[in-house]
Formats: structure tokens, sequence, C-alpha cells
């Protein structure tokens, strides 16, 4: 076969490890539209950042990625699956997704090392093996000194590391971070960026992250802007902007 007949075969497309298909979100008997006709996917390993003003729905819009929540309208679909009507989202959740907040939500009287631990509990592991993958995530985190430590005696940089070890606990194929930098100062915030790069450059984790922060968006490979409810500006892999809001 010639290359030219071998570039006009039909390939395999990859599939999108996340779709937002047409999904609209209200709240209040439809009194507040959050979210209008939103559509976008992201690739497996992608690095993308949700940028938006403070209301515009991007919290309403990872809730909605995390399963965490319904959309009112369209669908959010998972490897080609539609999440709608799932029964295991739990489970899903739990073996998929791993979520990063701004405030850390970590259990105030339990150590690091019992943090990171929580997210197992549903799972397989033994004690043993759960608290040596703890230790490892904690030593994959930088915080390998911190491992007893409970969270007041730690800096919030250092709080938010624990948290994304925790994140990390069942080896999920993502990460969705709301404002992970936002309580944080610049130099633990650049800590927690960093550590992002690692996790997707080395170990092909799949991070959408919402921010305010430009700093935090130029670390991302692309960004989708959304104001008032729908996708104002989309940038494709590669870089180029499209417009969407009319
Ligand atoms: P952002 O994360 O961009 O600040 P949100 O997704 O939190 O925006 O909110 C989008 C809009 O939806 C806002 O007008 C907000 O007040 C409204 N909203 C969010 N959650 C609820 C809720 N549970 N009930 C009613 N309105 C809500």
């Amino acid at each position: 076969m010639s290359d030219a007949e071998a570039d006009a075969r039909p390939r395999p497309r990859l599939l999108p490890l996340l779709e937002a298909r047409a999904v609209s979100r209200t709240y209040d008997d439809g009194a507040v539209r959050a979210l209008k006709d939103v559509s976008f996917t992201i690739a497996p390993g992608e690095y993308v950042a949700i940028m938006g003003p403070s209301g515009s729905g991007k919290s309403t819009l990872l809730n909605l990625l995390g399963a965490l929540d319904h959309p009112s309208e369209g669908e959010i679909r998972f490897e080609g699956q539609s999440l709608c009507g799932r029964t295991d989202l739990d489970r899903f959740r739990a073996r998929t997704i791993g979520f990063v907040f701004q405030s850390f939500h970590l259990l105030p009287t339990l150590t690091a090392l019992e943090n990171v631990q929580i997210p197992m509990f549903e799972g397989p592991l033994d004690r043993r093996s759960r608290v040596r993958k703890a230790e490892e995530l904690l030593c994959l985190v930088g915080l390998s000194h911190r491992l007893k430590h409970v969270p007041q005696k730690l800096s919030v940089g250092e709080r938010q590391r624990v948290a994304i070890a925790r994140a990390l606990a069942n080896d999920p194929l993502m990460l969705l971070a709301d404002e992970p930098t936002g309580n944080l100062d610049s130099r633990a915030g650049a800590d927690v960026l960093d550590l992002f790069d690692r996790l997707h450059r080395e170990r092909g984790v799949t991070l959408v992250v919402i921010t305010h922060g430009a700093e935090v968006a130029a670390r991302a490979e692309r960004t989708i802007w959304i104001r008032d409810g729908q996708i104002d500006l989309l940038q494709m892999p590669g870089g180029a902007v499209t417009r969407c809001a009319v």
C-alpha cells in the first residue's frame, strides 16, 4: 500500500475522556440559569483550565463534570458513556476522579497519613498496603517528613499537598480542581502548580482546573472561558481560540 493510500484510510478517533453535550443547569425551578447549552470535549491526558468571572457557572460545571450533580438538560459523557441514569456514580467517582478544593477539606483530627488513606477504605487494600501507599503519595507531594502531622500543624501549602495526595489515593484518571491555589501565597501556589505539571507529564493524569488566576491557566495546555453560563472563548488543542457566545 502506498503512503497516500495509507493516509487516506479512516483512522480510529481517540475517544474523548470527558464530553459535555449541550449541557444546561438551572436552579430554583428555572429561575437561575447557571449553565446554558455548553458543549466541549476533553481528551485523555489533557490539562485544561476553566476561567471566568465569579458567578459565571464554573463550579456548577465542575460539579457536573465530576458527577456530583446532574444537568437539567444535555448530558455528560465519560469515555463515550453517558453518566445519566448510571446507578453506580459513587463507585465511578471514587475510582475515576480525584477532587481538589480551594479549602482542602481535610479532617482536622487525623494526621496527614490518615487523611490520605480515607478514600482507600472502600477499596481492596489491607491496612499495611494502605499505609504504604499513603506514605508513597505523601512522598510524591514532598511531604515524607510530615506524615504524622495534623492539618493545623501544617502550612496551608502543605495542607493542599496532603489534599492532592488524598485525591490520588485511588489512582484516578482525572483530577478536578476548584481554585486549588486560591488560599495559597504565591510560593505555595507555584509548588502546587509544579506538582500538577509533574502529575500531568509523568503520570498522564487528566487535569481540569477552575481558576481566576492567569498564572494557573498559563500552565494548562488550553483554556475554556465561561461567561454568563456559556462558553465565551474555547481554546482548541494546538492553541487556536474560537469565540462561542454571541
Ligand atoms: P462560579 O463558580 O463561576 O462562581 P457558580 O457555578 O457557583 O459560578 O454559580 C453560577 C450561578 O448559579 C450564580 O448565579 C449562582 O448564584 C447560581 N447558583 C449556584 N449554585 C446555586 C444553587 N445551589 N442554587 C441556586 N443558585 C445557584
